[in-house]
């Protein structure tokens, strides 16, 4: 399991202290790393290594959440 499974995995479970905001598509989570205050990621439910394995529907909402947040 990845990374980004795992800690996806502890958020389903109320175990990821970084989680901020659950979306429809992902969570909204702060990074490890705060070079710059306030660093977060949008986090896909469905993880994949790379944007064209989602659907077209997936990628399309994914994505306009990920412009609104
Ligand atoms: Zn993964």
């Amino acid at each position: 399991m990845c990374l980004i499974c795992k800690r996806i995995d502890m958020i389903k479970v109320g175990e990821n202290h970084y989680a901020v905001s659950e979306l429809e598509t992902g969570y909204v989570v702060l990074g490890d790393q705060q070079r710059f205050s306030g660093y977060t990621l949008f986090l896909c439910k469905h993880h994949v290594t790379d944007l064209h394995f989602w659907k077209k529907k997936l990628r399309g909402k994914y994505l306009s959440e990920w412009l609104m947040f």
